[in-house]
């Protein structure tokens, strides 16, 4: 197993994840309510976190404590990921697609009927793994615009 794979695989349970983030069971909840976090869920229906999402929730928590930006703002920056750009989808789905059109919910937020999303598995995605900072999201922004 290389070090990402290692990173990626689920380990902690719910209660864990919190406390190693300093934080309570309900805000790691709020955080997957509002669709800033894609936990593991195991075939039980436990969520369970890899060290991949404690530093995704931690980038998270520095955005709203540190940037004092709120989740809203947080979930209208994830909207704004260029996924179209990622995954190639078409003109016909970018017609449909409320990720596509919308500017306040993050593309995984959103369930892909008869687009090419449908099957995909959101949290093995590079549009949702990628970019859980804002510097990354600009990075995205600059290398897509060629600068
Ligand atoms: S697979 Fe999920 S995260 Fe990736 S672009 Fe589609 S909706 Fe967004």
């Amino acid at each position: 197993m290389n070090l990402t794979e290692i990173k990626d695989k689920p380990i902690y349970p719910i209660r864990t994840a919190a406390e190693l983030l300093g934080i309570s069971v309900h805000t790691l909840r709020m955080y997957e309510r509002e669709g800033l976090i894609l936990p593991h869920k195991t075939e039980g229906n436990q969520r369970s976190y890899s060290q991949a999402d404690i530093d995704r929730i931690e980038c998270i928590r520095r955005a709203i404590n540190e940037n004092k930006i709120s989740i809203n703002g947080i979930k209208t920056i994830y909207s704004l990921i260029p996924c179209w750009e990622l995954v190639h989808c078409s003109e016909q789905d970018r017609r449909n697609c409320k990720a596509y059109l919308g500017h306040t919910e993050p593309c995984w937020t959103y369930n892909h009927p008869n687009t090419t999303c449908e099957n995909r598995d959101c949290r093995e995605c590079e549009v949702y793994t990628n970019h859980s900072s804002c510097g990354e999201v600009k990075e995205l922004i600059r290398k897509i615009s060629g600068n």
